[in-house]
């Protein structure tokens, strides 16, 4: 049983869905709260103390990776997205959405309520080890690069890279060992809180974002290798 008790959202438009969601999850003693719309789901962020979202992409007035992008300007809330279209995977992990995690329909009330359960605690550990890191070294600078990690905060020249959860933590990974070639498997592990969720092309997106956001900045900066059929490494003297 979570504890004290965590507040779920619940958006979909589908009411038999959101019913076996609600049944599923308060039977597992979350309180759940629920709406029908994406306008509906951001008036009630604003007022109430919510733990978790579980959000639908189709939505009748504005879709759900708008409703995300507009609780990430102020909110880490974890938010896992129904998506109807294996299609519509890629957006979610690859486009900088913001999204913790995804199931597509139709699943099982029980797959779901599972994965909320295990965002939930995998939270919980790395605020711990992120309190651990931030003791043991606020600030990595390796090049033109440098980490923040009491701010989660990356710059180029001093300049503030705006990354995502993973694009950071690889970032980081391939700092701290320039030159070594590291396997998708392997930043899997290391980075991903996950792994067995992840799959390779989540790394290739990942890796296409941070480039991008290196080339914002400064477009010749390309410090990251791609060996073909094995993965990638940081070339110090590209930084
Ligand atoms: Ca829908």
């Amino acid at each position: 049983m979570p504890s004290p008790q965590l507040s779920v959202l619940i958006v979909e438009d589908e009411p038999a869905i959101a019913e076996t969601l609600i049944y599923s999850l308060e039977t597992e003693g979350y309180r759940v709260l629920h709406v029908g719309t994406g306008n509906e789901a951001l008036a009630l962020l604003k007022k109430n103390r919510i733990d978790f979202v579980v959000l639908d992409v189709g939505l009748p007035d504005i879709t759900g990776f708008e409703v995300c992008r507009e609780i990430r300007k102020t909110s880490d809330v974890p938010i896992l997205f129904l998506t109807a279209r294996e299609g519509e995977i890629d957006r979610v992990v690859g486009l900088e959405i913001g999204g913790d995690d995804y199931v597509v329909k139709p699943f099982s009330p029980r797959e779901l309520t599972a994965r909320v359960q295990a965002i939930l605690r995998r939270g919980q550990r790395s605020e711990r080890a992120a309190e651990v890191q931030t003791k043991e070294d606020e600030i990595l600078t390796e090049g033109r690069l440098t980490l923040l990690f009491d701010r989660y905060e990356a710059r180029l020249d001093g300049e503030i890279l705006d990354l995502a959860r993973y694009e950071f933590g690889m970032l980081n990974v391939f700092l701290r060992h320039p030159g070594r070639v590291y396997t998708r498997d392997q930043l899997m592990e290391l980075v991903w809180d996950e792994p067995e969720s992840a799959s390779d092309r989540t790394v290739d997106a990942h890796i296409k974002t941070l480039r991008r956001k290196f080339h914002e900045i400064d477009e010749s900066f390309d410090p990251v290798r791609t060996h073909r059929g094995i993965g990638y490494s940081w070339q110090q003297d590209l930084s």
